[in-house]
């Protein structure tokens, strides 16, 4: 029998990537809780009408990419294709909006579309993202790009991404642009792409991220939104804004982000190359979405950056790797019962004083007895990917000492069991308070 293989687009992640995940989860929430986000974890599964109509109903995820399904109660469910729409609802339903304004929140996690998978885009991806609610102000569009900045900034990716920025204009002002461009495709319906022609009576918007050449061209002789004084400031001030930090940006009619719940400021993170999949990260603001899910009136604006893109971007930048995690081995010479125990003894000490400490980044491991010599037991530990060994025999049993190695130049030292501190610290375990 073959063995059963993941949901196509879906993928596990195993130690030799889980490490960089985890780095970069941290970097992100270290780097949200400095601008005053706090943590928010929605569940994975939603009623369908939560995204159904906010989302957009003729928009590609809403159409096609929602799993979607009748649970054994009857229920309309799916699973979270994007966090934002829950976060707002588990928001209002908490009353945060309450408190003084803005609520400011951050998710992480597993958001699930039917794409076509292709490399950087997963049926499973994940995302992390911050919302900031009850915040008309256009201060706010700014720190959230700024956000984004910092976070790419310790990513060592800043560089190399490239910001776009629309102004979509107010609800009203994009319904009268939605049918001066559904007038203007009509009259083009014949040379667009197939796709783009279904899109001209339910979604005109989306015609201008096409990726067709010849609907691009047509495209780009479409009437442009043009913002009302209100929308035109606000955006001028956004750009303001992001002069003063020193931002570059680029400005770009046609971005109009997947999602209809947005409007004034959306904004991209672009990759440096001509990929499909260009975009690592997204958002803007969504003033109507609290009242559309059931809630009062309430300004909101926020993004969402894809984990698995971040990273690839990282790992283009060659940013540098986190160094390898401390892992000691603690092995004993001629393992028999005596010295066996003292070997575990040993190991007990240094994960109780490195746990005690903070500590969560070294691994002590014992590896299984297998009567080898000192030699022997070096290049099984370095076969195993351990930075340094503890060797324990009769002499060191006696002594109540140990001597550890560091594997990688071979330096090593004598301490007594008792000086955890000082091994933890020659193994390079690091210290948190
Ligand atoms: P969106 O929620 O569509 O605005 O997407 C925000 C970010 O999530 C994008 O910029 C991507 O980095 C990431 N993303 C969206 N869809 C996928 C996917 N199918 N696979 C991987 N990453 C994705």
């Amino acid at each position: 029998m073959s063995l059963i293989q993941p949901v196509r687009g879906m993928r596990d992640l195993l130690p030799s990537e889980t490490a960089a995940w985890r780095a970069l989860e941290a970097a992100a929430a270290r780097c949200f809780a400095a601008y005053g986000y706090r943590e928010a974890r929605t569940p994975v599964l939603e009623k369908t009408e939560l995204f159904a109509r906010q989302l957009g109903e003729h928009t590609d995820v809403v159409q096609k990419e929602m799993y979607a399904f009748t649970d054994g109660g009857g229920e309309n469910l799916t699973l979270r294709p994007e966090a934002t729409v829950a976060v707002v609802r588990a928001a209002l339903a908490a009353g945060l909006h309450r408190a003084p304004p803005p609520a400011r929140l951050f998710y992480s996690g597993a958001m699930f579309r039917r794409e076509r998978p292709q490399k950087g885009r997963y049926r499973q991806f994940h995302q992390f993202g911050a919302e900031a609610l009850g915040a008309p102000a256009p201060e706010i569009d700014a720190e959230i790009i700024l956000m984004c900045r910092r976070l790419f900034a310790m990513c060592g990716v800043e560089d190399r991404l490239t910001l776009v920025i629309n102004n979509l204009g107010s609800a009203e002002e994009r319904a009268a642009h939605r049918g001066k461009l559904r007038d203007y495709f009509r009259a083009h319906i014949n040379d667009l792409d197939e796709a783009s022609r279904a899109r001209v009576d339910d979604n005109p918007l989306r015609i201008l991220d096409s990726k067709n050449a010849q609907t691009q061209a047509i495209a780009a002789a479409a009437p442009r939104l043009a913002p009302g004084k209100e929308s035109a400031a606000h955006f001028d001030s956004v750009k303001r804004l992001l002069d003063a930090a020193k931002l570059r940006y680029e400005e770009d009619a046609a971005l109009v982000r997947g999602l209809d719940y947005y409007n004034l400021t959306v904004f991209e993170w672009r990759a440096p190359d001509d990929r499909r999949q260009n975009a690592v990260c997204g958002g803007g603001r969504y003033d109507g979405l609290a009242e559309s899910i059931g809630g009062p009136p309430l300004a909101g604006c926020g993004f969402a950056a894809g984990v698995e893109r971040l990273l690839a971007e990282m790992e283009a930048a060659n940013s540098p790797t986190p160094k390898p995690t401390p892992s000691l081995q603690v092995a004993a010479i001629d393992e028999g019962d005596a010295l066996g125990a003292f070997a575990l003894n040993i190991a007990e000490r240094l994960r109780a004083a490195s746990l005690a400490r903070g500590g969560d980044d070294v691994e002590i491991t014992r590896p299984p007895a297998d009567g080898g010599g000192a030699g022997r037991r070096i290049k099984k530990a370095s076969g195993a990917g351990a930075t340094h060994i503890a060797l324990v025999g009769e002499d060191e049993l006696r002594a109540r000492e140990v001597t550890i190695k560091r594997l990688a130049d071979g330096a090593q030292e004598k301490f007594a069991v008792e000086d955890v501190d000082e091994i933890l610290a020659f193994v390079g375990a690091p210290l948190r308070d």
